[in-house]
């Protein structure tokens, strides 16, 4: 009888950051390493990653990481994790194309071991036996991955839907998870996003109807922006702009990048002459040119935001221009999003944010499409992922409402320990885990403290306070000085702070005004007391003592 520990260091209470390890005595396989994206008062910080500390401690015991499809809160956090421990990784092609381009840039990790996995051919990681199973998803090649362990199979859906007409026409393998459901599935991690929407989701191939009529019916350009790892929409953007006589154009690096890899690896089929620079693309009749423009979720730096700013050297929005939203916002976007398509409604453009017929359609399944895998593959335990705690919660009911009891299902946090025997599960105490805030250009951490340092000069700005003290009689040797930006204070309020610091100041002996560090500490105290009593703001005070 063994022991199965399944233990989220991401994805779970939240959406992002996925990152789950499944161990035994011996051996630990990781699931999908992903970032999330900062809250808005994490100031300066990118992403966020998970807390590696314990893969870290536990590096003799990990046998691989699986993953499960390239969308970045799957892959985003590797460049990271690989820097600390060299570990092999299994995953299909495309996600090895997009993972590889992304170590090279962001880690020059150029000796990572990348091997193939094809969904139906399972293969050994130590103890485990790992089986992928193919999904339809928002990206190509997503695959659900059953850990075959001693006590059964526990299997990630990994992000999904079912779509029965996906791009590709690569359906997903009901008749594997049917059987897997025979089998016995121990523990389900089941993808929880969309429970909330009723029915089932659209197939991503009834977009591509949609944009053939707004592109026929635009007299001028078209613009359309999108996640820029939604491959199977771009190829319905070149067929629809192929049927209707337009080129296709890419404005945005990443997107560009993704699509020219699509395009030489055979993702995406376009012939080079139905394609266009954006130099040339600007030169063209309007009515002959689409341009794929990055920028859905209303990114400050993405081309579609600096179009919108007027700051996009290479093409100028103009009056005539269609743009097409073929995105969702993602929950706490949406004022980004909108500022941007209001910019760009003022420089005379028709901007298109929904329609009668679906112009995206989500990568996620809705809840009719969550029962039908839960019929399929029949779990024992279950345990919502991939969702804030509200859906979570949905998925639960969910569950209770279609018969399955509830204390086998179990709401995750992150490095909650689910721990499986033969006999029962429980949650045991959470393992050492949190949330680690990245600024990109230091390539770096960013602390808690920094972290707070960076609040207090955002809301309230910095004073710094200067004091010269006379080593000969340890008194001061002249009126201290007070630098302030970004603090809301008259002058007058200024010199009453001062006035106040320097009564402080008289108080103590010519010994200890001698001694640095500790009156430095004395006046950030008495200086952050007398500024919030005075002001009520609370600047980032910077003491400094120099001594002649
Ligand atoms: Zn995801
Ligand atoms: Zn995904």
């Amino acid at each position: 009888m063994s022991l199965i520990k399944v233990i989220p260091l991401g994805g779970t209470g939240e959406i992002g950051k996925n990152c789950t390890l499944i161990e035994t005595e011996n051996d630990i396989v990781i699931v999908d390493c992903g970032i999330s994206f900062p809250h808005e008062e994490h100031y300066g910080v990118d992403i966020v990653i998970p807390d590696f500390t314990y893969i870290i401690e536990n590096k003799e015991k990990v046998r691989g990481i699986v993953i499960t499809h390239a969308h970045e809160d799957h892959v985003g956090a590797l460049s990271y994790l690989l820097k600390e421990v060299n570990l092999p990784m299994w995953c299909t092609p495309l996600t090895e194309a997009m993972v590889r381009s992304k170590l090279e840039e962001r880690a020059k990790l150029l000796e990572v071991k990348i091997n193939r996995m094809t969904p139906g051919e399972k293969f050994k990681l130590g103890e485990f036996e790992i089986e992928p199973i193919q999904i339809t998803h928002s990206i190509p090649e997503t695959s659900a991955i059953a850990i075959h362990t001693s006590e059964g199979a526990i299997l990630f859906t990994a992000d999904f839907k079912f779509d029965p007409t996906p791009v590709d026409k690569m359906v997903t393998d009901e008749t594997r998870l049917k059987e897997l459901g025979e089998e016995g599935v121990l523990l389900l991690l089941c993808d929880s996003t969309n429970v909330d929407r009723e029915g089932w989701s659209h197939s991503e191939s009834e977009v591509g109807p949609s944009l053939k009529k707004i592109f026929h019916q635009a007299e001028g350009r078209v613009l359309i922006t999108q996640f820029s790892s939604n491959i199977h929409r771009m190829q319905q953007i070149c067929d629809a702009a192929r049927a209707t006589g337009r080129k296709v154009s890419i404005a945005g690096r990443r997107m560009e990048m993704t699509f020219q890899m699509c395009r030489k690896l055979g993702y995406i089929k376009v012939e080079r002459e139905d394609t266009v620079p954006i130099e040339e693309a600007v030169k063209m009749a309007p009515n002959k040119i689409a341009i794929i423009v990055t920028g859905s979720q209303g990114e400050p730096r993405a081309a579609l935001s600096q179009m919108s700013r007027r700051e996009y050297s290479r093409v100028k929005v103009r009056e005539g221009d269609t743009i097409v939203y073929s995105a969702r916002p993602i929950p706490g976007n949406e004022g980004p999003i909108w500022r941007v398509v209001n910019n760009l409604v003022r420089q005379g453009a028709k901007v298109i944010t929904d329609y009668p017929t679906p112009i995206h359609t989500s990568g996620h399944a809705s809840k009719d499409e969550i029962r039908h895998m839960i019929a399929l593959t029949k779990p024992f335990y279950v345990a919502p992922v991939h969702g804030e705690p509200r859906h979570q919660k949905s998925m639960v009911d969910l569950l209770v409402e279609g018969g399955h009891a509830e204390h086998r299902i179990f709401v995750l946090e992150n490095g909650d320990q689910l721990l499986i025997n033969e006999e029962k599960a429980w949650i045991d105490d959470a393992i050492q885990y949190g949330e680690v805030f990245i600024d990109q250009n230091a390539n770096k951490p960013v602390t808690d403290a920094v972290l707070r340092q960076r609040t207090g000069l955002a809301h309230d700005g910095v004073f710094v306070f200067t004091v010269v003290i006379d080593q000969r009689d340890g008194a001061m040797a002249n009126r201290p000085r007070a630098d302030v930006r970004g603090m809301v204070a008259d002058k007058e309020a200024i010199e009453d702070i001062l006035d106040d610091l320097c009564t402080i100041l008289t108080k103590y002996q010519p010994s200890e005004l001698l001694s640095q560090d500790y009156i430095s500490a004395q006046i950030l105290e008495a200086a952050q007391k007398i500024i919030w009593r005075r002001t009520s703001q609370k600047p980032v005070v910077i003491p400094i003592v120099e001594i002649v």
